[in-house]
């Protein structure tokens, strides 16, 4: 496909658990998921954030451009073979608040996972997870600001005890929305949590 040729290369090697490019060829857990693990036990995500893909995921994600969503599908599902995720039984978009809905219209994240489910099967949750609270949103805040501002903002709406979970974002930046909505699923007794990111930032 055209796109193709924005797509920016790999890295050599990298954290396992969150992406984190290294420019050796090694896959060692990173400082910061050494000190604290993330809530999840396999990460995979499409490409790198960077130049020319970085344009077109924000005009995905900000100016609607579904043009690029069959793209992003391929994308998400060559990251999910790659990083050798496992078949869920649920899979879970992070929601966007009421008034980023309102303002764009529609969740860029449900149509990925809309389009991943006809690829790799399992069942897309649309309302599994709500927001209780609304937030800042996080591009605009710093790193640390980033992880207070989502405590507390995820509420579970379903019974996933005992299920294999697929928490699926577009974009993975410190990871704090994600870590958050994992200690959810891990507090409601979720069997097994892995992440899949469109894009990862490097
Ligand atoms: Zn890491």
């Amino acid at each position: 496909m055209e796109c193709r040729k924005y797509l920016p290369a790999l890295a050599r090697g990298w954290c396992p658990l969150c992406g984190q490019p290294y420019t050796l060829p090694c896959f060692h857990l990173c400082a910061e998921c050494q000190s604290v693990l993330p809530p999840w036990s396999k990460f995979g995500f499409g490409c790198y954030l960077t130049g020319t893909f970085q344009e077109i995921v924000y005009a995905y994600k900000f100016r609607e451009k579904l043009a690029y969503l069959d793209f992003f599908v391929s994308l998400l599902e060559n990251g999910f073979y790659r990083h050798k995720l496992t078949r869920p039984d649920i899979i879970l978009p992070i929601p966007l608040s009421k008034g980023g809905l309102r303002k764009r219209g529609f969740n860029q994240t449900l149509e990925l996972a809309k389009g991943l489910q006809a690829k790799i099967g399992g069942k897309v949750l649309t309302l599994g997870l709500r927001k209780i609270r609304e937030n800042l949103p996080q591009r605009t805040l710093r790193k640390k600001e980033r992880f207070l501002n989502v405590q507390g903002v995820f509420a579970l709406k379903a019974d996933l005890r005992e299920k294999k979970v697929l928490l699926l974002d577009d974009i993975y930046t410190t990871g704090a929305t994600l870590r958050e909505v994992g200690k959810v699923l891990q507090i409601q007794g979720v069997k097994e949590i892995e992440v899949l990111v469109l894009a990862r930032s490097c």
